[in-house]
């Protein structure tokens, strides 16, 4: 791994504004080469304990600065963030195998989110009501939450942390952040450049250590006033539960089951390009990734025929070594879950149009993979596949596509390519999702609200909408007047 500046690789956590050790350490690994590329501490309770407390203590001077002197040090932390994107994206695809060009852009989509709360930070508007009693005024004020835990995962190591941060600190919040410990080598260079910027001890501290023990550390803490979790479901709801004891706010960003539905009248070049950028982007390891691809009976052949031969075509090597369009899986899990997939799908009658089998490069590369003849029994189906998979389902009616499209117990995002105008309306209207897209492929951006219905989570990230996780009304009633 070569860094320009090499001091922004940091083996150890940040708290309170030092860089903590621990007698016992973790091993991260590169997982294109199998190879330990860094040792990270494992902090026990007692270190999360003195985390909460100075996050605790900084809460007080960083929650009484204007506005405006958060979103300048918020500013500088996104320059500064800016300034060494190409060394941030090479720890990222060191640390968790993504191509290259895909680490800078996620770089370069977290900061945008330090720079959009910058910015609405300074937008924190309370409200006047008109009273009921003309001796009355009533006032509505809205203030930071308080202390903030973060817990992120692996598959976007700076921007679901930057998504957390920037709000909470432009609220007025300080916060403790637990990273994935697959890729915690992002987060410990975000904070490094956070100090560079200026930014106060304790505002920010990165924890690692047994996930477990700091969430149950964090959760059942009643300094912290509010959770804000990105994985799996399953541990989203763990981390709810806990949450309930102190009646904690929380935010979480979990799981998804997206439907890609192409209809007859669609542009099918575009939809393809659309399900590409959908479905094999960090080697289909994102929460909105497609799940499901419904294609329409008119179109079924064409598309299935022209969309596997383009994804045959799709590059896979390890993200430092050239501009491939896939790297490997996360981890041993992740490439087991993907071959019991397609096996799955297999063993029920589909039929595989290319890919289907871990890659030639050996270790945790899988092929990009199309699978025809998707069926409702399969796996897939329900299931969140986080691999570079495709199933192709084929649908006749539109009644029919929206039915199988809400059959599921995620509601994250949607996408669907149609031209005709009262289907776009009839379809977006009826897919119970907390995002659609319509057209396109790619939907995140800082300035629209991120987040999902159902199990897929609650509340949003991003946009105007995002800051309101951070900050709790005071309603004042002014009486005597
Ligand atoms: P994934 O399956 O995508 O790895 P997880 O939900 O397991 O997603 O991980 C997301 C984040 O949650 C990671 O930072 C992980 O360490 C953390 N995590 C996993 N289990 C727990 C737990 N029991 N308590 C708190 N955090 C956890």
């Amino acid at each position: 791994m070569k860094l320009h500046d090499t001091s922004l690789f940091k083996q150890q956590a940040y708290v309170n504004g030092e860089w903590v050790s621990a007698d016992k350490t973790l091993p991260v690994h590169n997982p294109a080469t199998g190879n330990v590329i860094a040792y990270i501490p494992m902090l026990g309770a007692s270190d999360i304990r003195t985390a909460i407390k100075a996050a605790e203590s900084a809460f007080h001077d960083w929650r009484a600065k204007t506005a405006a002197e958060r979103s300048t040090l918020l500013r500088q932390w996104y320059r500064l963030i800016l300034d060494n994107q190409d060394d941030l994206a090479t720890l990222m695809t060191t640390e968790q195998g993504k191509p290259l060009r895909e680490s800078k852009a996620e770089v370069g989509y977290g900061a945008s989110f330090i720079e959009w709360y910058a910015e609405e930070a300074k937008r924190a508007y309370g409200d006047l009501i008109p009273a009921t009693r003309s001796s009355q005024r009533i006032m509505v004020t809205r203030e930071p939450v308080g202390v903030v835990a973060a817990i992120t995962p692996w598959n976007f190591p700076n921007a679901m942390i930057a998504r957390k941060v920037a709000p909470a600190l432009a609220a007025g919040c300080t916060i403790i952040i637990k990273p994935s410990e697959l890729t915690p080598l992002s987060a410990f260079a975000m904070a490094e450049l956070a100090e560079r910027a200026g930014i106060p001890a304790g505002v920010i501290n990165i924890v690692t250590g047994d996930a477990k023990e700091i969430g149950a550390e964090l959760t059942s803490s009643t300094i912290i006033r509010k959770l804000s979790f990105t994985g799996s479901t399953a541990v989203g709801k763990l981390l709810m539960k806990q949450c309930a004891d102190s009646v904690k706010k929380v935010s979480l960003e979990l799981g998804g089951n997206a439907p890609f539905i192409v209809f007859d009248d669609a542009n099918v070049e575009q939809a393809i390009q659309g399900a590409i950028a959908s479905k094999y982007r960090n080697s289909g390891q994102t929460c909105v990734c497609m799940n499901r691809l419904f294609v329409q009976e008119g179109i079924y052949d064409e598309f299935v025929e022209k969309f596997a031969e383009a994804v045959s075509k799709l590059t896979v090597g390890p993200g430092l070594d050239g501009d491939f369009n896939q790297g490997p899986l996360i981890n041993e899990a992740a490439l087991l879950k993907t071959k019991s997939m397609v096996d799955d799908a297999l063993a029920k009658k589909g039929r595989l149009l290319t890919g289907g089998r871990p890659h030639s490069l050996g270790g945790l590369f899988y092929e990009p993979t199309v699978l025809a003849n998707a069926a409702m029994d399969m796996k897939c189906y329900q299931e969140e596949i986080f691999g570079p998979v495709a199933p192709v389902f084929r649908f006749h009616h539109e009644d029919d596509v929206i039915t199988m499209a809400n059959d599921t117990r995620y509601g994250l995002a949607a996408y669907f390519y149609a031209n005709d105008l009262s289907r776009v309306f009839r379809v977006t209207e009826s897919l119970e999702y907390g995002m659609v897209a319509v057209n396109e492929g790619v939907l995140s951006t800082e300035v629209a609200p991120f987040g999902g219905i159902k199990e897929s989570g609650i509340g949003r990230e991003g946009s105007k909408y995002g800051l309101d996780e951070y900050l709790e009304m005071k309603y004042v009633l002014l009486g005597g007047i």
